[in-house]
């Protein structure tokens, strides 16, 4: 049997010294594009296309548009928060409320895992009214990633996914609609089912339970 596929590779096109936007400091970044390959038994063969690049800050490991090595001065905090912290937050959101009910677990988990990532901590009071914000936009989480997915990178996927995994886990087990829901994430985002299936394995997996950025 001939095993062949798609597989996104990763490369440095740049390095140097930036204003990361998360670290609030200069740090050292990485400019690196992704290149789709035609792989054959997983080794990437042949060049296909390019997906897209992005900085990464080699001391908090977040992500961000080319642009952000323009900007060298002091930036305004939310200027330039990460298209991903934006795009987690609301994922997560729009995933508690999937289920029609919000309980107290989902949105501790929720404030914990936008803590923990974003540079721009919530109180819970603050969460709630995020909630309603999201709730009376009324907007399809379909809707929602396919206007903020061109703009994720790899990374950035992966986190929106992790985060959506750790709040239909929130409740105990993560239940067959949320998992239909958190696929039609990954459709709409370009990540490939193989690619779901291992972040699935490594989030429910119990030695690594607690989240990991990387
Ligand atoms: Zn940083």
């Amino acid at each position: 049997m001939i095993i062949f596929g798609t597989r996104g590779v990763k490369s440095t096109l740049k390095e140097g010294t930036f204003h990361c936007p998360q670290c609030a400091t200069q740090q050292n970044y990485k400019h690196k594009k992704v290149t789709k390959f035609f792989t054959l038994y997983f080794i990437p063969i042949i060049p296909l296309e390019r997906l897209g690049d992005f900085v990464e800050c080699q001391s908090c490991r977040g992500t961000f548009i080319a642009k952000v090595l323009d900007y060298q001065k002091q930036p305004s905090a939310d200027q330039f928060l990460s298209e991903y912290e934006k795009a987690m937050k609301h994922s997560m959101v729009l995933m508690m409320l999937a289920d029609g009910e919000i309980d107290e677990n989902e949105m501790l988990t929720v404030q914990k895992i936008i803590n923990k990532f974003g540079h721009n901590d919530v109180t819970l009071d603050e969460l709630e009214e995020y909630v309603e914000e999201v709730k009376h936009r009324n907007e399809d989480i379909t809707t929602y990633l396919k206007k903020v997915g061109p703009a994720l990178n790899e990374h950035g996927k992966e986190i929106v996914i992790k985060c959506a995994l750790s709040v239909a886990a929130a409740d105990g087990n993560i239940d067959p609609e949320e998992i239909k829901m958190i696929e039609k994430m990954a459709r709409i985002m370009e990540v490939s089912s193989t690619h779901l299936k291992g972040i699935i394995m490594e989030v429910t997996q119990p030695a690594t339970q607690t989240f990991s950025q990387n």
